[in-house]
């Protein structure tokens, strides 16, 4: 293997010759890509004229563009010139540039531009340095080991898709299709497995509840539903959408994404829709899972499989309410991810059960559309203040990311880079920090909960009445944290809509009735309660080896090496598995693109040993789990203050969240370590 001047630091990255990802990254080795030329992320040539240009550039980000100028021209002192990123941060696109330099920098590239459209389009070859040095210039910092590694993947610049399987002769034909694999659940992670299972030459069979692809966003149709990611890093690496009309997309433009890629990668004659996995059972004897489903029509139906790939989510599984009297309510009442699709609700006595990720987006969207909306709000949430939350991508920014080599690559790097590079050591609780309002858990966090803060109240200062109810009682970020450009407490200012932080005593037939005894009237109630987070796999029963139920073994508990395989329940692997949501660092579209690969090449390794199934051995697993335990206890989302969150199980614990850097995460799924596994 050849080893290269990537990693200064000496880091596992170079050390790892067998992974096929990692080398392509290290075949770039130092030297010009030809493939880095023309690919698609090189960007559709053009022919548009300088006018044009100049008024496309106007809506760019300019730190992006620079390291598409390099690309254009070979010349580095585009990222080595006195103009320079200011800071390095998700939620900022311009990276804190000043209004000069951006415009200096517009008025350089305009040129320069023109001249790469009158040369054919053509963009340079760089080498492997040179773009390590564009992370560092947008990072801010130097960028090695595994944390480029992690990026080199993630960018592909050679518009390849390095995580595409690529097996060759390594399992035969003929065990590949004697190699049934079922996925459940056709949502993102149900994807993207059965895009590598097909690449890997597996027969296998998607079976998907609902009537069609998208999980999540399938389900999820309120009024307002979007990500709260930022859309560039909210799909998949080798697929990237250059095509998305905001920067925080919506629900429609989400479920056409999926609904485009099934179709893409021919994945929609393996589904099977509108089909339950209701229980899946291990047949020690032949070694093979065992599968029950249910269709929606009634019939049931038996299905076998080597592997099975559980991709069945971990926000899908709808929290109701226990509140006294729900089932007299006269109305439509329903839970947030089960709206209507024909409910009216103009001029209706709207109750919104419920502010945290999805009644926060709801809110807003209904607010103008209903005679009265009244917010039942348990906990305040701590919100970020983001100016391109519900903004459009402009055309001349959709310009730039269809036509100007590598700039969307870059964008998605500046949407993505800040939070992974973070790490995990802003969440960490310092035993010795004081703080009486319980609103931080560290010094850093401190300033961060006080700025928070400021731009919260600043917001409401001419609603002083509002202030108790929106200032949070717990630490920042301890919750998912909401982003806005200023959406929700407008909306919470309307005349017509009022908030109510006093608990729920009852339903009754005609609306809400609080502790305090008044009673609130409604036409319509919707529960946006969020998700039995910690009931992971709770949508079917699985046996394991000796009858051994993984509900009973996980209990209020669960947990899987890696957040992918539990022992005893062999050839089974998770995506989205206890453990691995991020509350903080990068879009799950990055944990379920290790998960999976994690996921083939186990189940290559079992082939290639000629082996029926591999399990995770409980050494390894225990080890895993004392690690993980150790850690996320550490982390802000385990703080005793946060009494109401789906990320604790009844007795307060986390078992939900990773606690791990991304990059770290990335490494340890690079490879299965056969020392961690029984094969048999
Ligand atoms: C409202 C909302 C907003 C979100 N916003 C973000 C965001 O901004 N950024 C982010 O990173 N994440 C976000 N998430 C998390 C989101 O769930 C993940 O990003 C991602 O969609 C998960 O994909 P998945 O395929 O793992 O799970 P899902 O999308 O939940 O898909 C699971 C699929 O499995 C199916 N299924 C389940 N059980 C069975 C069974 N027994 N038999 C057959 N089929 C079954 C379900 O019907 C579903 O289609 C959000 C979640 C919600 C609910």
């Amino acid at each position: 293997m050849r080893r290269v001047g990537l990693v200064a630091s000496g880091e596992d990255f170079v050390d790892r010759a067998e992974c096929s990802r990692h080398e392509m990254v290290l075949e770039r080795d130092g030297g010009q890509s030809a493939a880095m030329t023309r690919n698609r992320f090189a960007g559709e040539p053009f022919m548009d004229d300088d006018d044009a240009i100049a008024k496309a550039l106007e809506e760019v980000s300019v730190p992006a563009l620079m390291c598409s100028l390099v690309h254009m021209t070979g010349d580095l002192s585009f990222i080595r010139g006195e103009i320079q990123p200011r800071i390095a941060m998700s939620l900022d696109i311009q990276s804190g540039m000043s209004n000069d330099d951006r415009a200096e920098m517009r008025r350089r590239a305009l040129p320069v531009i023109a001249a790469y459209r009158d040369s054919g389009c053509e963009p340079v070859a760089l080498s492997t340095e040179t773009l390590q040095e564009m992370m560092g210039f947008l990072g801010r910092r130097h960028v090695d080991g595994r944390l480029a590694g992690l990026f080199f993947d993630d960018l592909q610049f050679e518009g390849g898709d390095v995580g595409a399987i690529a097996w060759g002769n390594d399992v035969t034909d003929e065990r590949r299709f004697s190699t049934p694999v079922v996925v459940i659940g056709c949502g993102m992670g149900g994807i993207l497995a059965g895009i590598r299972l097909s690449q890997a030459g597996l027969p296998f069979t998607i079976i998907e509840k609902n009537g069609g692809p998208g999980g999540t966003w399938w389900e999820n149709r309120y009024p307002g539903a979007r990500v709260d990611v930022g859309s560039h890093q909210y799909c998949f690496s080798f697929e990237p959408a250059e095509h998305w009309s905001e920067y925080y997309c919506r629900q429609p433009e989400l479920r056409k994404y999926f609904d485009t890629i099934v179709d893409r990668y021919g994945l929609r004659p393996h589904c099977r829709f509108d089909t339950t996995v209701t229980e899946a059972t291990w047949d020690e004897d032949q070694a093979l899972w065992q599968l029950a489903l249910q269709r929606s029509d009634g019939e049931q139906d038996r299905l076998e499989a080597r592997f099975v790939i559980s991709a069945v989510g971990s926000l899908n599984l709808p929290r109701m309410p226990e509140i006294e009297g729900m089932d007299s309510f006269a109305g439509p009442s329903f839970h947030s991810s089960r709206w209507p699709g024909d409910l009216d609700v103009g001029g209706t006595r709207f109750a919104l059960v419920g502010a945290g990720a999805s009644g926060f987006q709801i809110g807003p969207a209904l607010a103008p559309e209903v005679d009265r909306l009244t917010i039942f709000q348990r906990t305040a949430q701590w919100i970020i203040p983001n100016p391109l939350y519900h903004a459009a991508v402009p055309p001349g920014d959709e310009w730039a990311l269809r036509h100007l080599p590598f700039y969307g690559r870059w964008f998605r790097f500046i949407m993505t880079f800040a939070g992974i590079a973070m790490g995990i050591e802003p969440y960490r609780i310092d035993p010795t920090h004081d703080d009486p309002t319980h609103r931080s858990i560290n010094a850093a966090n401190a300033k961060r909960a006080e700025a928070l803060l400021a731009s919260m109240q600043s917001l409401v200062a001419e609603r002083p009445d509002l202030v108790d109810k929106i200032v949070p009682d717990y630490p920042a970020t301890g919750k998912r944290i909401l982003q806005d450009d200023g959406t929700w407490l407008r909306c919470l200012q309307r005349p017509n809509v009022e908030i109510v932080r006093t608990a729920i005593e009852r339903i009754v037939p005609d609306g809400v009735v609080t502790t305090e005894g008044t009673h609130y009237p409604a036409d319509v109630i919707c529960y946006a309660t969020g998700f039995r987070h910690n009931e992971f796999l709770g949508s079917l029963r699985v046996t394991g080896r000796r009858g051994i139920s993984l509900r009973d073994q996980w209990g209020d508990e669960p947990s899987a090496y890696l957040g992918i395989t539990v022992p005893n329940f062999p050839n089974l692997f998770c995506v989205y598995g206890p453990g691995t949501n991020l509350a903080a660092g990068a879009s799950l579209f990055y944990h379920a693109e290790f998960q999976v690969h994690y996921a083939l090449e186990a189940i290559r390794e079992t082939l290639m040993s000629e082996a029926r199934w591999c399990e995770v051995l409980p050494r390894a697993h225990q080890e895993y789990v004392s690690r993980y335990q150790a850690e996320i206890g550490q982390l802000v989302w385990s703080h005793p203050s946060i009494e109401h969150s789906h990320y604790k199980n009844r007795q307060g614990k986390v078992f939900t969240l990773s606690p791990w850097p991304l990059d770290l995460y990335w490494e340890w799924t690079r490879r299965v370590e056969r020392e961690d596994y029984a094969f048999g």
